[in-house]
């Protein structure tokens, strides 16, 4: 894959406002693309259209241009554009788009067609009460549930047909990745370190779903590889499915970008992720309020980091 320019992104999902946490991620990836020559672009990840809140894409992106946290490609709210985007009110810019997800779903499914002529996907025609058959069983042996095997002894060839045909098929199948494997591996995370996954004691998992529309694994995949991301930096609440993001980069592609995931800002408590009961967790209303973007950077800087100094501001 090239890689001659740095490139890093933020991804957010327009379920809501511009939470305090995704606005330090998105701090950092803009400095790790500033401090590497290279580019931090914006890519609307919009494909779970039941939590989809239209009016939080164009917000999200406001209120990071409010911020002067504004992406240099992608997802942009004025500027030259591949097309203005009405049902957001958003446009976009650079040459990796479109950087709206759902406008790229047909590629995912011919990547999703790819997957299943390797036999790295099938389809799982399980029923919701057999799914929770196996869950109980689950429960009982305390053994991850084998899906392959369960739908390669009940559906045979099934699992692999085409995707058209699994799309069309009136029992909803859901596209799994074959994930579940005698093997560990050991992925890296460029801040954690090392960690060794068994991949005998995960499950397998959705990748494109019957609406059509590929799930976050499969999407953030093949998106992050053909806008050639150098680095994926995101909120530590994707961590437990980094083997799976791994072994699919690894199947799939042979190769996996770097990774950074970044802490919780924490509540008061200091034991759970910030919410609105610790405080104001909307970026938009600091800005309401009147608070200084540097000042609000300033802050974003320090949650979690301290020099050492008693030096408070550094603007
Ligand atoms: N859409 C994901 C989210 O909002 C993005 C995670 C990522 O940065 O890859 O959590």
């Amino acid at each position: 894959m090239p890689d001659t320019i740095f490139r890093t992104r933020t991804a957010p999902s327009p379920t809501g406002y511009l939470h305090l946490g995704t606005a330090r991620t998105v701090l950092f990836a803009k400095l790790f693309a500033s401090i590497n020559d290279g580019i931090f672009y914006f890519r609307l990840e919009d494909t779970d259209r039941n939590r989809l809140q239209p009016e939080a894409a164009r917000n999200l992106v406001q209120a990071l241009d409010n911020l002067g946290l504004t992406a240099d490609e992608g997802v942009c709210i004025y500027k030259e554009s591949l097309g203005r985007d009405s049902f957001y009110g958003i446009s976009q810019r650079g040459k990796f788009g479109p950087y709206i997800q759902s406008e790229r779903k047909s590629l995912h499914q011919e990547h999703a067609q790819k997957m299943v002529d390797q036999g790295i996907a099938y389809w799982n025609y399980l029923t919701s009460d057999e799914k929770n058959e196996l869950q109980a069983i689950k429960q009982a042996t305390k053994q991850p549930i084998n899906y392959y095997k369960t739908c390669l002894e009940r559906f045979g060839n099934q699992i692999y047909v085409d995707v058209q045909t699994g799309l069309n098929d009136p029992r909803k199948p859901l596209l799994m990745h074959k994930l579940q494997r005698d093997e560990i591996i050991t992925c890296v995370d460029e801040l954690l370190g090392e960690t060794k996954f068994d991949l005998k004691l995960e499950e397998d998992y959705g990748l494109l779903k019957s609406d059509g529309y590929p799930t976050y694994h499969l999407a953030h995949i093949i998106d992050d590889y053909l806008m050639q991301t150098s680095l994926v930096i995101r909120s530590q609440e994707w961590y437990p499915s980094f083997p799976k993001h791994y072994t699919l980069f690894m199947d799939y592609l042979k190769f996996v970008p770097k990774y950074i995931h970044i802490p919780f800002v924490l509540g008061e408590q200091g034991n759970k992720k910030m919410s609105k009961r610790d405080g104001n967790v909307n970026i938009q209303d600091y800005l309401d309020q009147g608070f200084l973007e540097e000042a609000i950077i300033n802050y974003l800087a320090f949650l979690g980091f301290n020099p050492g100094t008693d030096k408070e501001m550094y603007l």
